[in-house]
C-alpha cells in the first residue's frame, strides 16, 4: 500500500539558527514514525545547512520552487541541479503564492516537472481554485484545466510518480479549512481524472495531498477520507510541536485506513 506523506512548507519563515534548533527537536520524533514520508521544505538558504543534520533519518527535504534550467542568466533563480546540490530529494512546483505574487502559470509548472523528472526529484504540483471560482461553481472545471495542463502527455509511470496537492486557494494561510467533504469531493474527482488520462492503475498509486489550514484540531477528519493521501502544510509546521501532532495523527488513522482495506481485501 502507498504511503502517506506530510509536507511542512515552512516557507520564508525559518533562519539558519532557527532550523538547527527546529531539527533537533524533530529528529527524535521522526525514531517513530513509520507509515508516512516527511518532508520539510525551508528557505533555500537554509536547505544546506540542515542536509547534514538529517542523514540519516527519515525524513527528506524539498525546495519550495526551482527553474527549469539547469543553469543559466536566470538572476535569482535556483536550479535543479543546486537544490539537489542543497540536499533535496523533493521540490514544490506552482504553489499558489508563486501564481499569485510572481505570474507563475502551469506552462512554467509543466517544463518545471520536466526537469524535475530528468533529475530524480520528487514533484509536488499544486492544484486548487480561488474563492471566485468556488462561489461560482467553476471548482472542477479548473482543477480539470489545471491537470490538463501539467499532467496531459506524460507517460503513467511519470504521473503516478508526481504527487499532487489539492490546495484550495481560499484555504490557504486563512485558517478556514475545507470541510473533509469538500475536500474529498476534489480529490475524487482529480483520481477520476487521473484515471481518464493514464489508467486504473495510475489512479491507484498517484499520492494526491490536501493542504490549507491543516491544524491538529482538523487533521484527523481530513486523513479519514478515502481519497486524502497526507497533507502539505503551511503555518502549523512552523511549530514543531503542532507539526508533530498533524504527524502522528496521520500515522494513526494510516494504520486504521490500512487494516480497513485489508479486511475488505479478505471478506
Ligand atoms: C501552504 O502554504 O501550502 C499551506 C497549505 O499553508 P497553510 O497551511 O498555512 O494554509
Amino acid at each position: 500500500m502507498k504511503k502517506p506523506i506530510v509536507i511542512g512548507n515552512l516557507k520564508m519563515n525559518l533562519t539558519a539558527e532557527l532550523g538547527r534548533e527546529y531539527i533537533k527537536g524533530f529528529l527524535p520524533f521522526m525514531e517513530h514514525v513509520s507509515e508516512s514520508e516527511i518532508v520539510l521544505a525551508p528557505s533555500y538558504t537554509v536547505l544546506p545547512l540542515l542536509a547534514p543534520e538529517i542523514r540519516g533519518s527519515q525524513l527528506q527535504l524539498a525546495a519550495q520552487n526551482m527553474h527549469w534550467e539547469d543553469a543559466g542568466a536566470y538572476t535569482g533563480e535556483i536550479s535543479p541541479v543546486l537544490i539537489k546540490e542543497a540536499g533535496c530529494q523533493w521540490v514544490i512546483l506552482g504553489h499558489s503564492e508563486r501564481r499569485q505574487y510572481f505570474g507563475e502559470t502551469y506552462t512554467h509548472v509543466r517544463r518545471k516537472l520536466e526537469s524535475a523528472f530528468r533529475h530524480k526529484i520528487v514533484p509536488v504540483v499544486c492544484l486548487g481554485e480561488t474563492l471566485a471560482v468556488r462561489r461560482a461553481g467553476r471548482t472542477f472545471q479548473i482543477v480539470e484545466d489545471q491537470i490538463d495542463e501539467v499532467l496531459k502527455g506524460l507517460k503513467p509511470k511519470q504521473a503516478a510518480g508526481t504527487v499532487l496537492a489539492y490546495e484550495p486557494i481560499w484555504a490557504i494561510g486563512t485558517g478556514k479549512t475545507a470541510s473533509p467533504w469538500q475536500a474529498n469531493e476534489v480529490h475524487h474527482f482529480i483520481r477520476n481524472k487521473i484515471e481518464t488520462l493514464f489508467g486504473k492503475p495510475t489512479a491507484a498509486e498517484i499520492r494526491i495531498l490536501y493542504g490549507g489550514s491543516v491544524n491538529p484540531e482538523n487533521c484527523e477528519a481530513l486523513i479519514q477520507e478515502s481519497e486524502i493521501d497526507g497533507f502539505l502544510v503551511g503555518g502549523a509546521s512552523q511549530k514543531e510541536e503542532t507539526f508533530q501532532k498533524i504527524i502522528s495523527c496521520v500515522e494513526e488513522n494510516w494504520k486504521m485506513k490500512k487494516s480497513k482495506k485489508l479486511r475488505q481485501r479478505l471478506k
